[in-house]
Formats: structure tokens, sequence, C-alpha cells
């Protein structure tokens, strides 16, 4: 933490108010010319809770998000960090949105997007688990869509 009057970056802190209004409140004091001041620290950035299809909220989870594209990504040509990188870009997209609340076939539709750059396989398999494809029609329809976008 800077020292708002002489810039130095060496201060020590004093004390630490955890519960303080606003955010976490520390006091401090800078080493190099002995004043003192408060900072608060915030949360910058939350994701989004989901909203599941049966209307349940859940928290946004990079780990769970992670394994079921790694899931539909098994024995496919796609390396760890490849996901990774889709994984990245998901969530990224997911807190731009700045919604306190986003529909989980949003956030499906986004990694579809990215799958079908990565494997179509992945891509078929991700659809049937998580767009809920539970009849060969619509299954049909997809394979259909992703063969037509070529
Ligand atoms: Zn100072």
């Amino acid at each position: 933490m800077r020292c708002p009057f002489c810039q130095s970056l060496d201060t020590k802190v004093l004390d630490t108010d955890h519960k303080a209004a606003g955010g976490t409140r520390r006091r401090r004091e800078c080493k190099v010319c002995r004043r003192r001041f408060s900072t608060v620290e915030r949360v910058v950035e939350t994701m989004p809770l989901v909203i599941k299809k049966d209307g349940r909220r859940e928290a946004f989870s990079r780990t769970k998000l992670t394994e079921g594209i790694r899931i539909a990504c098994a024995k496919q040509p796609v390396s760890a960090e490849a996901i990774e990188r889709l994984v990245d870009r998901v969530e990224a997209q997911v807190a731009a949105m700045n919604q306190p609340e986003v529909p989980a076939r949003v956030i499906g539709d986004l990694v579809l997007e990215g799958l079908r750059e990565l494997s179509k396989v992945a891509y078929i398999r991700y659809a049937i688990v998580y767009l809920n494809l539970n009849d060969l029609d619509s299954v049909k329809r997809e394979i259909e869509k992703l063969v037509g976008s070529q």
C-alpha cells in the first residue's frame, strides 16, 4: 500500500477491523514519514449466481465449469491449456455481463461456442449433457446445426 503523503511503499498495518462497514478497514502507518492513514478492502468483482433449469440458484464454480468441459473433451485432441483458455474466456464473459444472476443455459451457450472450434465431438457431448438433449431428434438437430455452420 502506497503512503498517500510521501508515496513510499513502506507502510505497516497497525490494526485491522474486519467488521467495518463497507469492507475490512486497516489502520496504517508510513515507515518513512510516520503519518497514519486508513484503507478499506473491497471485493472488486463478484461472479453472478447461476440460475439452473429448475430455478434453483447456485454459486458460479470455475471448478465445475472446467470439469464439465474436461469430460466433454475426454480422449479428444484438446490440450489442457486449450481447456484452461476456454474456461478463462467463459469466466471473463460471464463476469463482464455484470448481472447478479445468469441462467446456466447462457453459460452453456458460451462454452458450446468455444467447443465448436476445439472439437466437434466435445461440442456434441457437451450439448447432450448441458442442453439436456435427451431425445434423439434434438441431438440430430444439434448435429445438423453444427454441420450446417461449416
Ligand atoms: Zn509516508
